[in-house]
């Protein structure tokens, strides 16, 4: 989409006449370029089939993306209450497929707002995002709300996201990724794609729910043994592990890990292996 396409205005005017200033306090880094932000909508493919939750839309750029490259329903969750009379201009110019809500991400109930399948679609505050992804990754029942998460993170958590075992980005973020979904990065972007530019290249990551995950494990009891394993990740298993509060050695052998692995070389499948050890020692 170039600028005109959908009938709005250019988003730097929309800027100038909205007030919009960016704030870092709310980690606000705007994309203005709209043939960028259809770029992104793109990548969450069927749009017309979802309807989609969007987290921190600012001035629209993305939100116009999505509705411009054909969303059944858009839902805009926004907490900087400048913002809103601007992204009102976008519902009327698409009745009835943007829903504008004033408030804060972490708070809402998605499900209130909106109908599977539920595609995730974002350029996310930094301070947010990982919190957001490891929520939406660590529901006790899968399969979960949404049916993918188009999302943008700086490069490192990117790459953090889709890393393998032996690499230096492996860690929490890959395991609770790569356990429940199918997660690929789609678009690097470089800091003048933004306004303000921040410090760090940008990527789009691409998450796709799986119908079961990978490997059986209880998410909070993965998520705490991966925690535990990477919170010293340069020690060896049996002295990272002493936190959970059982004999790590015995558990290291129960789940057929050596206790001389660094929690960097462990897959997937053993951490799974690993959680579930845990939990029948735990009496769980
Ligand atoms: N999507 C817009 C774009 O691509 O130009 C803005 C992206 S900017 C990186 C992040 C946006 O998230 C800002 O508009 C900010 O006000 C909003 N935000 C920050 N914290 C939030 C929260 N807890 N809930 C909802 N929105 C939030």
């Amino acid at each position: 989409m170039s600028a005109a396409q959908d009938g709005l205005p250019p988003l730097r005017e929309v800027i100038a006449a909205h007030g919009l200033s960016a704030r870092k306090s709310l980690g606000q880094n705007f994309l203005l370029d709209l043939n960028l932000t259809s770029k992104i909508a793109r990548q969450v493919r069927a749009l017309p089939d979802h309807d989609v939750l969007e987290i921190g839309p600012g001035p629209g750029g993305l939100t116009r993306g999505l509705l411009f490259e054909g969303a059944r329903k858009v839902v805009a969750v926004e907490r900087d209450h400048r913002c809103i009379p601007a992204l009102q201009e976008v519902a009327a110019a698409y009745p009835g497929r943007l829903e504008v809500i004033e408030g804060d991400a972490l708070e809402i109930d998605p499900l209130d707002h909106l109908s599977p399948p539920i595609a995730v679609a974002a350029n996310l505050p930094y301070n947010i995002g990982t919190e957001l992804l490891v929520r939406w990754l660590t529901p006790s029942d899968w399969p979960p709300f949404w049916s993918s998460l188009t999302l943008m993170f700086q490069r490192e958590v990117a790459q953090r996201i889709v890393a393998k075992p032996g690499s230096k980005a492996y860690g929490r973020l890959s395991i609770l990724a790569q356990w429940r979904t199918d997660a690929k990065i789609v678009l690097d972007l470089p800091p003048a794609a933004f306004t303000p530019p921040p410090k760090v290249s940008s990527a789009v990551v691409h998450l796709t729910a799986l119908p079961e995950p990978r490997f059986e494990a209880d998410a909070d009891i993965l998520n705490r043994v991966v925690a535990a394993a990477f919170g010293q990740r340069r020690k060896m298993l049996r002295a990272a592990l002493k936190p959970l509060g059982v004999d790590p050695v015995a558990l290291l052998d129960a789940a057929g890990i050596p206790p001389t692995a660094r929690a960097e070389t462990v897959s997937v499948e053993e951490f799974c292996r690993l959680s579930r050890t845990y939990a029948e020692m735990r009496g769980a």
